[in-house]
């Protein structure tokens, strides 16, 4: 099992640390507003996947779950 930092994922190209394939970009980040009415960015929805340990990325390729560390 993997993590990975939110703000890495959020501000860089994320590739699988396995097989090096290309897992997420920032590209793929989604806009929202917080509790606060600011803007804030967020993974975007599709992407992010959920099971009974958090949230996580899943490599395209081998599987691999990269959970995600806030
Ligand atoms: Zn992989």
């Amino acid at each position: 099992m993997s993590s990975v930092g939110l703000a890495q994922v959020l501000s860089e190209n994320f590739y699988c640390i396995r097989c090096g394939e290309w897992v997420y970009c920032p590209e793929m980040n989604q806009k929202c507003r917080d509790e606060q009415g600011k803007e804030v960015e967020k993974i975007g929805e599709g992407c992010l996947h959920q099971d009974e340990k958090g949230e996580y990325l899943e490599c395209p390729s081998c599987k691999e779950r990269f959970y995600i560390e806030e």
